[in-house]
């Protein structure tokens, strides 16, 4: 057989954990020539925007949209309720908790960091701990990722509010689910989440370049004691806009909106307890497999609770160099582009080729996610690296809803 032979043309899947996949509908309504930004169809579709975002992060209050990236809506949040000398607690399960108070510390920010590794989730005694010891209620915000991308640690946001709760603390609650808006369930305003960021290229479904930041009455209240706040950042103009424009402090991000409105078209029409359904199933069809294939040789997966994963990122170990062998043998053959290990070892170090994730969050399906499975194992056996047998057949069946 010509081992050569590659299977690469036609429809790939770029199974990433971000930007994902772009649907041909978001594709469609972004291929126009530049709108007017001062009258027409786009300032009331804003308007409609905003209001579904809303519907999608479970909060009736406040949105803000800007023109930036995950990191950039990260910088947003912060600059409203944090000033230099002020402290913050950052539990973290993986790199973007580490990133995050690295922003923080970059506005002048102190973070007291407690971390739990690269595959755990938070330990809430060690947190009610923390908040104990802060007695003087120093502590002015908590940053909870809730699916920390690098590690594929899903958090529980709803228990570090009844912590806050119960030891009387009285530190905002700053959500980041730039991964899990639009896959795992969340509830901003029945969790008690005061601030949420996300961003367009993950959960919904449109290219990067749209940051948004969700605060309630709370968070507001902070923002208007706050000496000063960057004039870009300030959210107060953006969520209650004089003027359209104002909307995005400059010029509106034309041809994003349009794929946004039409990604939340998408996500509504079809449900969002359906959406949430759906990233489940899938996730767990893919646990299933690599639980089999983890029953001979070196493959594992890096939350060992499934209580605990999440529903659109899931991280693997492979051992070097074996993560970097199959996702260019996939790539190469089939087409099918897997996500490097992120904060698992550093660039450089020949570890770093051991691990790998896979992205199946927005617009994923059935049949796309059996492939990437199908894929994964042709793989593992085209490179000869040991693996347990069934793994497809256990997909099937979770697919089946057996
Ligand atoms: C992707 C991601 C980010 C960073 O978003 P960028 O758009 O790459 O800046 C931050 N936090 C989480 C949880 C993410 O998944």
């Amino acid at each position: 057989m010509d081992n050569d032979l590659t299977l690469a043309q036609g429809r790939g899947y770029l199974a990433i954990p971000g930007p994902s996949v772009v649907p041909d509908a978001v594709l469609q309504a972004m291929h126009r020539p530049a709108p007017n930004i001062y009258a027409g169809e786009l300032i009331g579709m804003t308007a409609t925007i905003v209001a579904d975002l809303k519907r999608l992060a479970r909060t009736r209050h406040h949105a803000a949209i800007y023109i930036c990236n995950g990191h950039g809506a990260w910088e947003a949040a912060l600059s409203n309720v944090a000033a230099p000398g002020d402290r913050l607690l950052v539990p973290a399960s993986g790199r973007f908790s580490h990133g995050w108070s690295e922003m923080a510390a970059g506005l002048g920010v102190e973070c007291e960091v407690l971390d739990f590794g690269k595959s755990a989730p938070w330990d809430m005694d060690r947190i009610a701990r923390a908040l104990k010891a802060d007695s003087a209620h120093r502590f002015k915000v908590v940053l909870a990722v809730h699916v920390d991308t690098s590690s594929s640690v899903r958090n529980d946001i709803a228990g570090l509010r009844a912590l806050l709760d119960d030891l009387g603390h009285p530190a905002l609650l700053m959500a980041d689910c730039i991964a899990s808006l639009g896959c795992d369930v969340f509830e901003m305003d029945a969790w008690g989440v005061d601030v949420m960021v996300t961003a367009s290229q993950k959960g919904l479904m449109t290219p990067p370049g749209l940051g948004i930041v969700f605060f309630n009455d709370r968070a507001a209240a902070i923002r208007s004691a706050m000496a000063r706040v960057s004039r870009y950042w300030d959210w107060g103009p953006r969520a209650e806009p004089e003027e359209f424009y104002q909307y995005f402090g400059g010029t509106a991000p034309t041809h994003h909106l349009f794929g946004l409105r039409a990604a939340l078209d998408m996500i509504l029409e079809e449900g969002i307890a359906h959406v949430w359904a759906r990233h489940e199933r899938l996730a767990r069809a893919i646990w299933a497999a690599c639980e089999r294939w983890a029953e001979t040789g070196p493959l594992a997966l890096n939350v060992a609770d499934p209580a605990f994963r999440s529903h659109a990122v899931t991280a693997l170990r492979l051992g070097a160099p074996h993560g970097t062998a199959l996702r260019e043998w996939v790539d190469r053959h089939l087409g099918l582009t897997l996500g490097i290990g992120l904060g698992m070892a550093p660039p450089g170090d020949p570890a770093w080729h051991g691990y790998f994730r896979l992205g199946h969050m927005g617009h994923v399906n059935g049949q796309m996610i059996l492939g990437l499975l199908g894929g994964i194992e042709a793989g593992l056996s085209a490179l000869d690296i040991a693996h347990g047998a069934g793994a497809l057949e256990a997909a099937a069946a979770v697919i089946a809803g057996r």
